[in-house]
């Protein structure tokens, strides 16, 4: 894309040339690695103010029913399938993933609207037996207050939505920090909100959904403020740890998506060509920049030979080239401190005995700012401190196995607890790794690779992950606050566990 072609896409997602040109944040696209865009961050007394607009916006919002609630998310959905494409080509711009992918998440916005539309008529309690005559017990949930979302780089739009799409149907407004790598999706999204805000009516209040762009600093603002009931926060541990402690030492609530390792079983009963194509999704899809990616393949030791070269001559033919380009399956890496990182961790398997293919710069002529790569396989002697730290690169670290047994304690033996996925067709196998002291993670799938969660599951895993779930199931209780309520019909006042007290 030329400089003209990139004005053209933001005029198409509303973002006029002053909002791109006066501001104090240089925004770089990983495409080229240019600098496409100077935008204004939000400075503390703004986020004062927006902290304040949010508030009264949910002194308003928490009283409109839930199902009217939810009429704001449809309108959502609606607009994100008009402007699918405009914003799927930012979000290529921003975060540098390939444009099938970069459709594949506004996608999945537009799911968890439709999922949050139907769950504005279920925020359902329940009605529980009392022990007492003339009574009953029941429980309600309501609206908890203004949400801060803080955001990674790599889903510079889903993550907002499926914390968005939640929240505003429980009633709460949303503040979003995204991260200070990828703000001009944020702002082609604020846009739609804006506009839905309009097309939905007067009882929309303003402040109902808001950006706050800026780095780490105002996150942590936001972690500190004690007006912010719930701060939902998805990046890197080290963020998340501290993130973590500044919220509990104000008893806020936190959501947590933090970092994975994501391993894959191959078991002697797997098919293998299911195998190959999933392993080669899941470890090069967004370039190995996914907290699912596959990180670390267990293959049993009697296999190992027919499926790692097969593994390695699928890498040697995937296409690498400009996200925009339709055939290209790996875009580049965000910049070139992550392709720094990611020679830095191959050096340091070689000198620990792994066996390295690949991981090599690519399109260096064409894009000489940009960090392109080609995808690297290492077979490791063993899961060595390196293999268990999560890399944000295209990197498969290969290990092998002889027990089943083993294999499982690869799988749990690392510090994250995100994503897993076993290849089987054993059905005992693939039942033991999903039983109690199988797979210890929040996603653990069988034939398909750890990556690509739908929204209807509720997300996130556990350890140093975080322990979050957004999404679907039933994880929008994280966006209330529970009242349980016992109410006495009769014309007596027994009390509970038969205490008698008599003045
Ligand atoms: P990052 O931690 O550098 O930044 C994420 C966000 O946190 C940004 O908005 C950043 O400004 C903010 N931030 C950083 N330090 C902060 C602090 N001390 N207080 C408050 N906010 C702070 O992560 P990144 O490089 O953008 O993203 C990659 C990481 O995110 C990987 O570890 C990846 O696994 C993880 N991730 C996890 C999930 C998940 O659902 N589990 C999803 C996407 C990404």
């Amino acid at each position: 894309m030329t400089n003209h072609e990139y004005r053209v896409a933001f005029a198409a997602a509303g973002i006029g040339d002053a909002e791109i040109e006066a501001g104090d944040l240089a925004v770089t696209t990983p495409v080229d690695g240019t600098v496409i865009a100077h935008v204004a961050t939000c400075g503390s007394s703004d986020l004062k103010d927006m902290i304040e607009r949010a508030h009264r916006a949910f002194e308003a919002w928490r009283m409109v029913p839930a199902p009217r609630r939810g009429e704001w998310v449809r309108l959502l959905g609606e607009t994100l399938r008009e402007e699918k494409e405009t914003l799927a080509r930012i979000v290529t711009l921003d975060c540098g993933k390939v444009l099938q992918e970069a459709r594949g998440e506004v996608q999945e916005m537009i799911d968890i609207c439709d999922f949050a539309v139907g769950l504005s008529r279920q925020l359902y309690g329940r009605t529980i037996a009392s022990e007492r005559p003339g009574h009953r017990m029941l429980e309600a949930w309501h609206p908890l207050g203004p949400v801060a979302v803080i955001s990674a780089f790599n889903f510079p739009v889903a993550v907002w939505s499926w914390n968005a799409a939640l929240a505003v149907a429980c009633g709460n407004p949303v503040i979003w920090k995204p991260s200070e790598r990828t703000p001009l999706t944020a702002m082609a999204v604020q846009k739609i909100c804006d506009q839905v805000s309009s097309a939905f009516g007067d009882d929309a209040p303003p402040g109902l959904c808001q950006i706050a762009v800026g780095g780490p600093d105002l996150g942590e603002e936001l972690a500190r403020n004690q007006r912010i009931p719930l701060v939902s926060a998805t990046g890197s541990t080290r963020m998340g740890r501290q993130v973590a402690g500044t919220v509990a030492a104000r008893f806020g609530r936190s959501i947590l998506e933090l970092g994975g390792n994501n391993a894959m079983i191959v078991t002697p009963a797997a098919d293998l060509d299911l195998a190959v194509r999933a392993i080669v999704f899941s470890a090069v899809g967004t370039a190995g920049q996914r907290c699912t990616s596959l990180r670390r393949l267990i293959v049993h030791e009697d296999i190992y030979d027919a499926l790692v070269p097969r593994v390695r001559e699928a890498y040697r033919k995937v296409p690498i080239g400009s996200p925009f380009e339709e055939g290209t399956l790996l875009g580049p890496l965000y910049d070139r401190d992550a392709r720094d990182a990611m020679r830095s961790a191959l050096e340091t398997a070689h000198r620990e005995g792994g066996i390295v293919s690949g991981g090599e710069p690519a399109l260096l002529d064409r894009y000489p700012d940009a960090a392109y790569v080609t995808p690297a396989i290492v077979e490791m002697p063993a899961q060595s401190t390196l293999v268990a730290t999560e890399t944000f690169a295209p990197i498969l670290y290969v290990l092998k196995y002889r027990e089943f047994d083993e294999a499982i304690a690869l799988q749990n033996g690392v510090p994250q607890g995100l994503s897993s996925a076993i290849m089987s067709t054993d059905l005992r196998e693939t039942e033991r790794f999903l039983a109690a002291a199988g797979s210890d993670c929040g996603i653990a799938n069988v034939n398909i690779g750890p990556s690509g969660a739908e929204i209807g599951g509720a997300f996130g895993g556990e350890k140093e992950t975080g322990g979050g779930r957004e999404s679907g199931s039933d994880a929008w209780k994280s966006y209330m606050r529970r009242q349980t309520t016992t109410i006495n019909y009769s014309t007596d006042l027994p009390l509970a566990q038969g205490v008698t007290f008599k003045p």
